[in-house]
């Protein structure tokens, strides 16, 4: 028998949430982003469940090269462009556009004198990591064109607050960046600037199209606002099983480095997940975990495994009990706001010896 963990990934919920982020769009172009594994919850499903998007984005041009092998005819993008000079000749034989974001990388396009290489000029409105300053795109936009065999499709730009939780007073607000884009952003030049929390809190951003990661796999992109306010369903559910069950004397510890101690006569549960599966170890003491319909604190330090949770309160709890680290009954953001990060880093780092289950229930 397989070691009891596995990730769900509910097909039908990632094409509702397909259709919920193109409702959004209004009218723009749906980019469906799955780099990273698309957040984890594997490169082909996403492929399959996102079949109704105008294309595919991406970071790896070998997910590019995956996404081609499993069928995938409609346009695909490298978010971060091309890395060197051998990766210009996949773009055309792979059919893959490319964001350029530094003058090294028409450097390397002039040298190539590529046969079709569809290029997006990135401008850096305020975040300040890619990209052109909105100045510098006319030039940009006449180096690239002189080129033949190169071609511009639009001007793509990335908000650093497009989450309402961020105040709108930043240095780089939705506002400023937009504002900055001047002409850019809504003239003659195509345009796609929106990522999840763009399209959904900022429909005043515009352009002709958007890039839609996190929302996609129903996580919100803010972790104050839920799933359910947006209308998104999550895709992942993290399941494992509690495979032994201690009862501990009040003044025993639980764990690695003796972290937490029973302060009374308690019930602990050993769940089979671990640091190795992707569940962090900076995780706290009181850290919620979903079993029988109700939330157990994790008690003591994550192991590379294993993880405890105290059940005392929770009689239902037995061996064999289903434990979900988060998914559909606990969402991610919830559970990554327990140790300082957010849901996407959690979805993200799924170890790959997690088995991945598909369900198609929604
Ligand atoms: C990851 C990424 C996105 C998607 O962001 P979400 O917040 O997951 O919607 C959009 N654009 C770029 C450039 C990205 O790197």
């Amino acid at each position: 028998m397989p070691r009891p963990i596995y990730a769900e990934i509910d097909l039908l919920a990632l094409r509702r949430n397909l259709a919920v982020m193109r409702e959004k769009a209004a009218g723009r172009a749906v980019w469906a982003v799955v780099k990273a594994n698309a957040y984890g919850h594997g490169l082909e499903n996403a492929v399959t469940a996102f079949a109704e998007a105008d294309g595919l984005a991406t970071i790896d041009l070998s997910d590019a090269m995956l996404a081609r092998r499993c069928g995938w005819q409609k346009r695909l993008l490298l978010l971060e462009g091309f890395f060197d000079a051998s990766d210009i000749e996949p773009l055309t034989s792979l059919k893959v556009e490319t964001i350029i974001h530094s003058p090294w990388q028409i450097e390397l396009l002039r040298q190539a004198q590529p046969e079709d290489v569809r290029c997006h000029i990135k401008v850096n409105s305020g975040m300040n990591r890619l990209g052109f300053l909105p100045v510098e795109v006319n030039t940009v936009y006449d180096q690239l064109t002189s080129i033949p065999g190169v071609r511009v499709m639009d001007v793509v730009t990335h908000f650093a607050n497009a989450e309402p939780t961020y105040q709108a007073d930043k240095p780089a607000s939705v506002e400023r960046q937009l504002s900055r884009m001047g002409r850019l952003a809504h003239g003659a030049t195509a345009a796609c600037m929106a990522n999840s929390a763009a399209t959904l809190f900022h429909p005043e951003v515009g352009g002709d199209a958007v890039r839609a990661g996190v929302a996609l796999y129903g996580v919100s992109p803010d972790s104050h606002i839920s799933s359910e306010e947006l209308g998104i369903v999550p895709a992942m559910t993290l399941t494992a099983e509690i495979i032994a069950i201690q009862e501990i004397a009040a003044g025993e510890a639980v764990g690695y480095g003796s972290r937490w101690i029973a302060k009374r006569p308690s019930r602990i549960g050993v769940v089979a997940c671990g640091y190795a599966d992707g569940y962090p170890r900076s995780m706290p003491d009181g850290a919620p975990v979903w079993v029988e319909g109700q939330i157990a604190p994790l008690a003591g330090a994550v192991s590379m495994d294993m993880l405890e949770i105290d059940i005392t309160d929770i009689p239902a709890a037995k061996l064999g009990s289903r434990v979900e680290l988060w998914g559909r009954h606990l969402p991610v953001n919830r559970v990554a706001a327990a140790c300082g990060t957010i849901g996407y880093e959690l979805i993200c780092a799924l170890a790959r010896r997690v088995p991945i289950r598909l369900r198609e229930q929604g």
